[in-house]
């Protein structure tokens, strides 16, 4: 039988420091990959959860004081790397945002025209009521909040729940994208605002669960090492990511074979090319 045929991709990346995202990490700037991951499902939709960094980044950071956001976390997106060449020219059917981080969400507008976008109402509701400076604040500067706000866009909370899957009784309410039980969202609090993970029962990779910016690798989940309480606040909520980091630690001791990809786990998105 068929399974959803996963693809990781990598469009752009940023630097910042190793210690902001672990406990004990050096003092020395680090490479962060800004992952999405294409889904090809049996019935021929393609389905994308994330869209990495884009041009739309770029225009919003132009002016102070959303600059700020390129001075202390440098961006870089080669154009071999920009979404619509990932996606080899053919426009994903359905893309979802598992949340509304300017590295999660500016790829989107890289797409002409703008596919179908799930993603959470209450985090966009919120996020539109905000000030210019509490928008970048919140990791997602003006005119991409903007942007968001203009996408005739299906939100998280109307799709119908699913029960949870084995192991993941501890996350609160399961959605189901498809109606089929392919795709699951998944909350992952703490980070960012409302964030949701995918996870995929049946895919090329075996069980497979995106956890989005749940934790910035594999490595410190097996370590136990969630980034520093000051990076956690920064970001979201630091008390809600530590309760999801342990109930992931808890799903990888129950579910081994499940396989988690984060979003900018450097080991899941190497570089294939050299340079
Ligand atoms: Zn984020």
């Amino acid at each position: 039988m068929p399974v959803p045929e996963v693809t990781p991709l990598r469009i752009g990346e940023c630097r910042g420091p190793d210690f902001a995202t672990r406990r004990g990490g050096a003092l020395r700037m680090a490479r962060f990959p800004a992952g999405a991951a294409l889904i090809g499902l049996p019935d021929g939709r393609r389905v994308l959860f994330d869209t990495g960094y884009g041009r739309a980044f770029f225009d919003a950071t132009r002016a102070l004081p959303e600059r700020a956001y390129r001075w202390t976390t440098p961006v870089r997106l080669d154009p071999h790397e920009s979404l619509p060449k990932a996606l080899g020219g053919q426009p994903p059917s359905l893309v979802i945002l598992s949340h509304l981080h300017a590295d999660h969400v500016a790829g989107l507008f890289d797409l002409d025209p703008t596919p179908p976008v799930l993603l959470s109402g209450d985090a966009l509701a919120r996020l539109g009521a905000m000030s210019r400076v509490q928008a970048l604040k919140a990791g997602c500067p003006r005119l991409l909040r903007d942007r968001l706000l203009a996408l005739p866009a299906q939100f998280f909370h109307d799709l119908p729940q699913a029960a949870p899957p084995p192991g993941f009784a501890g996350f609160g309410p399961v959605r189901d994208v498809t109606g089929q039980g392919d795709l699951l969202l998944v909350p992952l609090p703490g980070h960012g605002d409302d964030q949701h993970g995918l996870f995929l029962p049946r895919s090329s990779h075996g069980p497979l669960f995106l956890i989005a910016d749940a934790a910035w690798s594999v490595e410190a989940l097996r370590r136990d090492t969630p980034p520093p309480r000051w990076t956690l606040a920064r970001l979201g909520d630091a008390a809600a990511y530590l309760a999801t980091f342990a109930a992931l630690r808890g799903l990888m001791r129950q579910r081994p074979e499940i396989t988690l990809l984060p979003a900018h786990c450097p080991q899941a998105l190497a570089r294939k090319d050299k340079r």
